[in-house]
């Protein structure tokens, strides 16, 4: 069964004095799938490879299962850990077979020989690969090599299973196959799973939960659907897709952390309701950050279109298609959704989605609150009712 891992403060200073990781804690209960998402240099693997026993923690602690295995003066090597691991690189033996390269995992178990060989191949069965056991890693694909690595990390029976974007080096047909097999068959192993990745839609298909790592920082841990409602900075925000920002100003705000905001540059009746943010209470001006999927399609006379603008891009997607829109403010507003193709040039309208505009303050913006470069006192176009907007959505 999973194991419970916590990690408590944990820090990691490299020799050459760059913290990689930055007081990190969290509480993984057993048989989570907790993704650990970020951007290059965040200190991701750092992070994995500090659980695995790989890399020596400078301060804090790790306790897997009822053992602690890193903290003061304390540091257990990796095969005292009960993990396994999946690696970027696969990480095959090359002169062992595939299936033998499986079957070395079960030493940890005090199985060897033919039952360790029957074990590895019926493993091998499983991830598809039970026709090409014989053959060396060098004789396999990379998809292929990744499926190995993926079979021995399971037969080992481990309570944790580590992997360290493990899907990165395969094409994009291969890699959404491989991330529907690893969830499936680590949550049927019943394994707590730690698996990092800079690839945000990876990482809201694969996870119980979310962690986003800002430079060594873990800076919103929560299920992939709070992230994405109700992300907690500009940095999460972006980090986690958006279809554009917008530098507003704040008209008025209502309860709920729910505000009115004028965008700059577009015509000064424009008038959006968002969700107010960290950090920008109490601010009159902020940024504006807008999930795709908060925009809608409407035409360019239609009176719920609350935004203007030309259609500057449209890409198929299979099931519909993705257009950007240019307002007249130059700013672009990308992956918008719609059944039906609309075309470059066309002059169309945004209706914008409340829960998915997010206003955030930000420094630069805030350090002349005072000038604001819209004519407020057009009160009829900040008269908005509030229930109604809500209601047509
Ligand atoms: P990620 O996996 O998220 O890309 P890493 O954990 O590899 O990030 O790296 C985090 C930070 O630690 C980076 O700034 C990186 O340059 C630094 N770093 C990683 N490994 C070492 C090392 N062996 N020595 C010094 N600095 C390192
Ligand atoms: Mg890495």
């Amino acid at each position: 069964m999973g194991e419970r891992v916590v990690l408590e403060r944990l820090t990691k200073i490299y020799a050459g004095g760059s913290r990689a990781l930055d007081e990190v804690s969290i509480v993984i209960e057993p048989g989570t799938f907790l993704v650990l998402l970020g951007p290059s240099g965040s200190g991701k693997t750092t992070l994995l490879r500090s659980v695995a026993g790989i890399e020596r923690a400078t301060s804090g602690t790790i306790t897997i299962g009822e053992l602690m295995v890193a903290g003061d003066h304390l540091h257990l090597p990796p095969e005292r850990r009960d993990l396994s691991m999946v690696f970027q690189d696969y990480a095959l033996w090359p002169h062992l077979v595939a299936r033998d390269n499986v079957a070395f995992a079960l030493r940890r178990r005090n199985i060897r020989g033919e039952r360790a060989r029957e074990l590895a191949s019926s493993m091998l069965e499983r991830v598809g690969l039970g026709h090409l056991g014989e053959r060396y890693p060098n004789e396999l694909s990379g998809g292929e090599q990744q499926r190995v690595a993926l079979a021995r990390a399971l037969v080992a029976d481990t309570g944790l299973v580590l992997c360290d974007e493990p899907l990165s080096n395969l094409d994009a047909d291969l890699r959404e196959r491989m991330r529907l097999e690893i969830a499936s068959l680590v949550r049927e192993a019943g394994a707590t799973a730690i698996y990092i990745t800079h690839d945000q839609a990876e990482a809201f298909a694969l996870a119980d939960v979310v962690g986003v790592l800002e430079h060594g920082q873990l800076v919103q841990i929560a299920p992939p659907e709070q992230i994405y409602s109700s992300p907690v900075s500009p940095f999460v925000a972006r980090f986690t897709g958006l279809a554009g920002e917008l530098a507003v100003a704040v008209v008025s705000d209502h309860s709920d952390g729910v505000a009115t905001v004028a965008p700059e540059g577009l015509p000064s009746a424009t008038r959006l309701i968002c969700q107010r943010r960290r950090g920008s209470a109490g601010l009159r001006r902020g940024t504006l950050m807008i999930r795709a999927a908060a925009l809608h399609l409407v035409g360019a006379e239609d009176p719920m279109g609350q935004l203007q603008g030309q259609i500057s891009d449209v890409a198929f997607r299979g099931r519909g298609y993705e257009h950007a829109v240019t307002l007249v403010n130059g700013v672009q507003l990308s992956g918008i959704f719609s059944a039906t193709r609309g075309r470059r040039g066309d002059r169309v309208g945004l209706r914008v989605d409340p829960n998915g505009a997010h206003l955030f303050g930000d420094a630069a913006n805030s350090a002349n609150d005072e000038e604001i470069p819209f004519d407020l006192s057009t009160g009829d176009a900040i008269e908005i009712d509030i229930s109604k907007e809500f209601t047509t959505l």
